[in-house]
């Protein structure tokens, strides 16, 4: 599959754009490869700019969940650009898109919309430090919520649970207010919480998705919950993947939590820049206008945006039918690329839940931070690089996840099983 204009295209971008990208997983670095340019996208696949065709397992990074270039959502975004782009006032469609959020999570009674979803978890941790006069932040390990300053942290050394940056540009007398816990290790909160005192909220992934997908186990996010209501501490869930991609009304319904404050975003826009945070009413009304904490944005509830995110939220409203078809597509795919490593005997195991998977190349099962870092990044390389050459677009990184729509069907399914076993059978070879 040759992608000589994609490499022409590359290389004049990175005598522009630092490493030729706008955000940095999209260079493929990882994988040790080189990105390809899309032309167009439609359904389940995406096509580049030199006329290959690659099944998409990245959908926008979860931002698509209809499928690209959905005819309805289309036919809306043309009536809404001939109404004009942006208005700079408000408008009928932020209501309607906030009706249907609230609507959907009973654990938010009033929320904003903002243009991404990093702006919605800066600010909510700014207003749960202004609603709490308390200025820690717990994240844990292989979380990401955006690139926040507060929250682009790793972990400090040894027996230290407070964070440094993990990046520079990060002042450390920021970085010191993050405790770094870890996901599906309750006992790492407790410690946290026991020894800290000015700790304002805990902020996580109620299903890590962006370390490759983990899946909290029984009772971890209760717990939590349970020690942040003791503390005093706000529980953030960041649902901005799993918001309405694992079932409509995303993973605290799956799981039976109520968070203080909700992210969201990627899906709620259906393809445009979004992000929305929302929670209870005595919080929420901490926000500039009625409160003291500022928070604003120019293009926040573009018009755009929100009435394509709210003819996507209508749509999965009206169609929840679709989550347990694509719920029952990711089992049949765990189930059977599954079977097939262990007849090619491939270390590899595959975590997954509606909408979203990761085939982790490990011995052992992943079931948090530890376990997913030491996965076979060399046997992730050699498969990215094997499957895009057969036209299958997986995440350039083992510690992503794989995101279906809704336009995965059995069709794809089964020539992705088919691309799997052709895979593992070149790569057994050279185990
Ligand atoms: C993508 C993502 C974000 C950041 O959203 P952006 O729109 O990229 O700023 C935050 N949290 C999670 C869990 C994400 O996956």
């Amino acid at each position: 599959m040759a992608r000589e204009r994609s490499a022409s295209l590359y290389k004049e971008a990175t005598s522009l754009i630092p490493g030729g990208v706008n955000s940095p997983v999209r260079a493929f670095k990882s994988v040790n490869d080189i990105p390809f340019y899309a032309q167009r996208a439609k359904g389940a696949y995406l096509f580049d700019v030199d006329g290959n065709r690659y099944l998409d397992y990245v959908s926008s990074w979860g931002a698509i969940i209809l499928g690209h270039a959905d005819d309805g959502l289309v036919d809306i975004i043309k009536k809404a650009v001939e109404d004009g782009t942006s208005y700079g006032v408000c408008h009928p469609y932020e209501v309607e898109i906030a009706r249907l959020i609230v609507d959907a999570f009973p654990s938010i009674e009033l929320l904003r919309l903002t243009s991404s979803g990093t702006e919605a978890t800066m600010s909510a941790i700014r207003l749960a430090r202004a609603f709490t006069k308390k200025e820690g932040v717990i994240k844990l390990r292989g979380c990401y919520h955006g690139h926040v300053d507060s929250l682009l942290v790793k972990a400090g050394s040894g027996l230290a649970t407070f964070a440094l940056p993990d990046s520079s540009g990060i002042p450390e007398d920021l970085a010191k207010h993050t405790y770094i816990g870890e996901f599906n290790k309750i006992d790492t909160i407790r410690k946290i919480v026991e020894e800290h005192k000015d700790i304002s909220c805990l902020i996580l992934e109620p299903i890590m998705g962006n370390m490759g997908v983990i899946l909290p186990e029984r009772g971890f996010l209760t717990d939590v919950q349970e020690i942040c209501r003791q503390e005093g501490i706000l529980l953030i869930c960041d649902e901005v993947i799993t918001g309405f991609r694992v079932t409509y009304g995303g993973a605290q319904h799956v799981y039976g939590i109520e968070p203080d404050i909700t992210c969201l975003g990627k899906i709620i826009g259906g393809g445009f820049a979004i992000g929305a945070f929302g929670g209870g009413r005595e919080i929420m009304e901490k926000l500039a206008p009625l409160g003291d904490t500022y928070q604003a944005g120019t293009l926040s509830g573009n018009p755009i945006a929100v009435r394509a995110g709210a003819y996507t939220l209508e749509y999965l409203r009206d169609h929840r039918d679709r989550y347990e078809l694509m719920g029952q597509r990711v089992e049949l795919l765990r189930n059977e690329v599954s079977r097939m490593a262990e007849k090619f005997a491939i270390p590899y195991h595959v975590n997954g839940t509606t909408g979203m998977f990761t085939g982790f190349f490990s011995k052992k099962e992943v079931n948090d931070y530890e376990s997913a870092a030491g996965c076979r990044r060399d046997l992730y390389e050699k498969f990215f690089k094997l499957m895009l050459q057969e036209g299958f677009f997986f995440a350039p990184s083992q510690f992503e996840a794989s995101l279906l729509t809704f336009c995965h069907k059995e069709k794809e399914i089964t020539l992705t099983l088919g691309a799997y076993e052709k895979i593992f059978e070149i790569m057994r070879a050279e185990l």
